[in-house]
């Protein structure tokens, strides 16, 4: 296969964030590589249904030098437009990206790392994973004991209604895509039930703004990862119930349920031909809607504060999610003519071809705001509020970038991992260029 290759820093994925960081070494002078298995923005070229826009609107995808510059703002990117825009990242920052170029193992070779690909060994003296956080779809046990003739499908399986056989639907799992699927495959004619677990409510306009520009604002998408109590929870909260239409509409329980679909428990297990679901229903709904209104307390107090008033629409509250008094604990699969089981319970990152002792026993990376720590000289990129709550958005590579950035540079400058700076010193939240 050749000479091994050097670089300052090896890259791993070149999505948004793998771009970024990109960025922000050039601009720092460090030589690297960005190696992706496909194409630039292979994620979303690969892993995501046909209907999927954005939710977050066009003015929050800002990254490293660049951002939306069309006459929509406010308006929600498709797949093929998303796929454009990183497209058009990559090129605007001529990104090293070595494509078609499939990481099959990591390990660590001598002071830096040895990155093993299809197409020949890189040697990197710094390591930067920017694989992406929903490689995979998790699929919980109890899909184990799913009888045999129910198909069985994720949403990275997932396209459109087309595919599924006629018959009912069953989602498990109510947070953005669980909702937005449960949406699109009832209005396709096919009865649905969706099974309701922790979830994250929110409305897409308040106050005549959209939500993202209130989080934005009132500095809730900023929150640093050593600011809040409980970090490793804080990083599990599943992804807000938000869409991104035309029409701006909000999609939450008591949308699916006045179109007839029907709202269940948190899936508990499947016993023969029949589906068991909690009695946890009312208590999840109850929870999320308190925590939405904290939410907009926050919103509020910060408009206040701001002295917004009378710019934007005076403060109120939504109605609390409807639920049945007493929802059925129990479906029976084959009565109720299930043909399908979608999981929409999260996705997880693939760490396979990783031979460094930095997880844990979950499998999940052990790192403290990107720095993994049991590997000097690496970073991670992308993961659920790594630094910050937006990190795992378009909008949070940048910040997050910046800082990684400055940290690998402190440490290959000192050529010590025991002296590399505490990424704490580069706190200063740099701006998003
Ligand atoms: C359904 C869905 C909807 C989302 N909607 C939004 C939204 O509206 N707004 C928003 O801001 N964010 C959204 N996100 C979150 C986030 O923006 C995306 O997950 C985004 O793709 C993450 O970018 P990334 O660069 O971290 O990872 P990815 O885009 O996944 O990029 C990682 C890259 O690494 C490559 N790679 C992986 N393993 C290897 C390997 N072994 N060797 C070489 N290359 C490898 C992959 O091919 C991929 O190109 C959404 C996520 C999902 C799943």
């Amino acid at each position: 296969m050749g000479a091994d290759r050097k670089a300052t820093a090896v890259v791993i994925g070149a999505g948004h964030a793998g771009l970024a960081m990109s960025r922000c070494l050039a601009d720092r002078a460090v030589d690297h590589v960005v190696l992706e298995r496909g194409e630039v923005a292979n994620s979303w070229r690969t892993e995501r249904w046909d209907s999927l826009r954005l939710l977050t609107p066009n003015w929050q995808s800002r990254l490293p030098g660049f951002g939306y510059d069309g006459d929509d703002p406010d308006g929600f990117r498709s797949v093929p437009e998303v796929v454009s825009f990183i497209d058009a990242y990559a090129e605007a920052i001529s990104a090293p990206v070595e494509t078609n170029t499939k990481v099959t193992s990591v390990s660590a070779d001598g002071g830096g790392y040895r990155v093993a690909t299809d197409r020949g060994d890189w040697i990197g003296k710094t390591l930067v994973i920017a694989s992406g956080a929903c490689n995979l779809a998790h699929i919980p046990k109890v899909a184990e004991s799913l009888p045999s003739g129910i198909v069985s499908l994720t949403p990275t399986q997932y396209r459109n209604p087309d595919q599924l056989a006629d018959g009912g639907v069953l989602v498990v799992g109510a947070s953005a895509t669980g909702i937005q699927l449960a949406a699109e495959i009832h209005r396709s004619g096919r009865p649905v039930t969706v099974s309701v677990g922790e979830h994250v409510r929110a409305p897409r306009v308040y106050r005549g703004k959209d939500i993202q520009w209130w989080m934005d604002k009132a500095g809730v998408q900023d929150e640093r990862y050593d600011e809040v109590d409980d970090i490793a929870r804080a990083r599990k909260v599943p992804s807000i119930q938000l869409v991104g239409t035309p029409e701006r509409s909000t999609l939450d329980l008591n949308t699916l349920r006045a179109m007839g679909i029907q709202l269940r428990g948190r899936l508990a297990g499947i016993r023969e031909e029949t589906a068991l679901f909690s009695g946890s229903l009312r208590n999840q709904c109850a929870l999320a809607d308190l925590k939405m209104n904290r939410l907009l307390d926050t919103i509020d107090d910060w408009a206040d504060e701001s002295g917004l008033y009378g710019d934007v629409a005076p403060p109120h509250r939504f109605d609390p999610t409807e639920v049945d008094d007493s929802p059925p604990l129990m479906m029976n699969l084959a009565k109720e003519n299930i043909k399908t089981v979608l999981w929409a319970t999260g996705f997880r990152p693939d760490y396979s071809w990783l031979d460094l002792p930095v997880l844990d026993r979950k499998g999940r990376l052990n790192h403290d705001g990107g720095v993994i720590t049991q590997a000097p000289g690496a970073y991670v990129m992308g993961l659920q509020f790594l630094r910050r709550r937006k990190s795992a958005l378009i909008d949070g590579a940048g910040a997050d970038a910046n800082d990684l950035a400055d940290h690998l540079v402190a440490y290959f400058k000192k050529g010590d991992a025991g002296k590399a700076d505490d990424v704490s010193s580069h706190r200063g939240d740099a701006a998003v260029r």
